[in-house]
């Protein structure tokens, strides 16, 4: 049975998630002690998180990035907070997804099972080779020279698009349909934040403007 890590403070909104997820066939999690949240992640081992924002020791956005550091599952923001700079944040800072409250359920549920079957694709043992460039789709890790960085899901699924067809043209809606499954519910703005996000990893690796933008088409190697 899956493992839904449920990080609410409202004791309302947690039961009803809890009852919802258990309804699915989801084993929940919710957490009822805000000290140590990552650590307790590490120790059950979710499959993936819903993250509210507003919490009483530590606000969801620095929760996301210690969150990041423990477990490599997909976090779900499921907030009250409804502003897109709110959610180009939490994009930002490694959160897979972002859902305002009032949710609809449907739409909380179908986002939450993409979010696990993307998870399920990239747990797949598989290593793409491009331009020096190596990606671990299980480690979720890219390595160019002697350093490897960590990459989030997103990021890696994007990277495997590009790399496995070098110089070709993937357009935005490819990737979109590719990271989000259904489009309908995306701002085409969160795909730009994450190959924002990506640009500045390579950066590190030393890779500079590998991933050209061709306005109007998409993106390239
Ligand atoms: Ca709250």
């Amino acid at each position: 049975m899956q493992q839904i890590m449920i990080i609410e403070d409202d004791p309302a909104i947690r039961d009803e998630l809890t009852l919802l997820l258990e309804n699915e066939g989801y084993h929940p999690l919710p957490i009822v002690d805000f000290t140590n949240i990552a650590e307790q992640a590490a120790e059950n081992r979710p499959d993936l998180i819903l993250l509210d924002i507003g919490l009483p020791k530590q606000d969801g956005f620095s929760l996301c990035a210690g969150l990041r550091r423990s477990v490599n599952v997909p976090i779900i923001f499921v907030t009250s907070r409804d502003s897109s700079l709110d959610e180009i944040r939490a994009l930002s800072l490694g959160g897979d997804d972002y859902i305002t409250k009032p949710y609809n359920i449907p739409v909380l549920l179908a986002r939450i099972k993409a979010a696990l079957r993307r998870n399920g694709r990239n747990s797949e043992t598989e290593i793409i080779e491009t331009n020096e460039m190596r990606l671990n789709l299980a480690k979720g890790t890219i390595s160019y020279g002697t350093k490897t960085i960590l990459l989030t899901r997103n990021e890696l699924q994007i990277m495997a698009c590009l790399m496995s067809r070098p110089c070709e043209i993937i357009s935005r809606t490819e990737l979109i349909e590719t990271l989000w499954d259904n489009q309908i519910y995306i701002d085409d703005n969160t795909l730009s934040v994450n190959v924002t996000r990506l640009r500045s990893k390579l950066e590190e690796l030393g890779l500079r403007e590998i991933i050209k933008t061709r306005r109007g088409m998409g993106y390239q190697l």
